[in-house]
């Protein structure tokens, strides 16, 4: 069967892009290998890929994988993908909006998973925070996102682009940056550059806290407000003052510092002595 190139595939059905959706389409035959490389894909895997377009990127992760299981909001795109990708008997192919997505129907304790995706942008923060959150048992997730959020996801202290979502996938997973696609790679073209990065996930997270829900709490605090001492950004946890100081004493970090400075193990060690220091309240 012949395999049409992803402008002969829009054209052949007249399919209309949705701005809403994020439909920008990889054309760029070097990218959809390098992606499908960097997975390192194999006949034992369970791929996940999200939004799977016209089927471009699908194709080549049912050649290398075991199973792919596609999940496409938009309904125009399902008959095209079944279409185009008939010739594969290894093709879960999911009409769902991937934020409403019960992954643990999909991802479970036994099989080895796999996720992939060239993301639809506006939904980059909330899915990498849903399937990290909801302690999805996958092995790495590789992705093509906004270029200046794959710079944020990477960062270390100390950095304008260290944040929360730096912390909270690092936290959980090791970052590689696989590569930088220009807008020309892709149709219609985006407004702004994209980079391919791999998140492996940790078998344990990186910090071993006492309590997840107060160490993120604390990580939100410290960068809702960044140009504040974390002396001042954790007054929110209405911790009296003399205990606070004990707290700060016990971590042996300076309260004057700022949110941006701390690792990830830094925020561990304080989110553990407020815990403690709390317990005695
Ligand atoms: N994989 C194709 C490629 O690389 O050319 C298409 C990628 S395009 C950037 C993003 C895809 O995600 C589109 O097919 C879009 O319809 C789909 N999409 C957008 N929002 C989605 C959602 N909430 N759930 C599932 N798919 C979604």
């Amino acid at each position: 069967m012949s395999e049409l190139s992803t402008e002969d595939i829009v054209k052949k059905y007249g399919f209309r892009f949705s701005k809403g959706l994020g439909q920008n389409f990889l054309i760029d035959t070097s990218v959809l290998e390098d992606i499908v490389n960097s997975a390192e894909i194999d006949k034992e895997d369970l791929v996940v890929e999200i939004g799977p377009g016209v089927g471009n990127l699908t194709r080549e992760l049912l050649k290398a994988a075991k199973m792919v299981c596609a999940i496409e909001v938009d309904v125009n795109l399902i008959p095209i993908l079944k279409e185009e990708l008939k010739e594969f008997t290894n093709l879960q192919l999911i009409h769902k909006d991937v934020l409403k997505m019960d992954f643990s129907q999909i991802i479970n304790d036994e099989s080895s998973v796999k996720i992939v995706a060239n993301l639809p942008y506006y939904v980059t923060t909330p899915i990498i925070a849903k399937l990290l959150n909801d302690h999805y048992n996958f092995k790495t997730l590789t992705i093509m996102i906004q270029k200046e959020v794959g710079e944020r996801i990477a960062a270390k202290p100390d950095c304008k682009e260290y944040g929360a979502l730096s912390i909270l996938v690092q936290y959980y997973c090791d970052v590689e940056l696989i590569r930088r696609v220009g807008a020309s790679s892709f149709i219609p073209r985006p407004k702004v550059d994209s980079i391919v990065i791999k998140l492996i996930k940790l078998s344990k997270p990186r910090v071993g806290v006492k309590d997840e829900k107060l160490f993120f709490k604390i990580v939100r605090c410290a960068f809702n407000m960044r140009r504040k001492t974390l002396w001042n950004a954790l007054k929110v946890l209405k911790i009296p003052k003399e205990h606070m100081e004990e707290t700060f004493n016990m971590a042996e970090i300076d309260p004057k510092r700022r949110g941006e400075t701390l690792s990830v193990e830094e925020f561990g060690k304080l989110s553990d002595c407020i815990h403690e220091v709390s317990a005695n309240l």
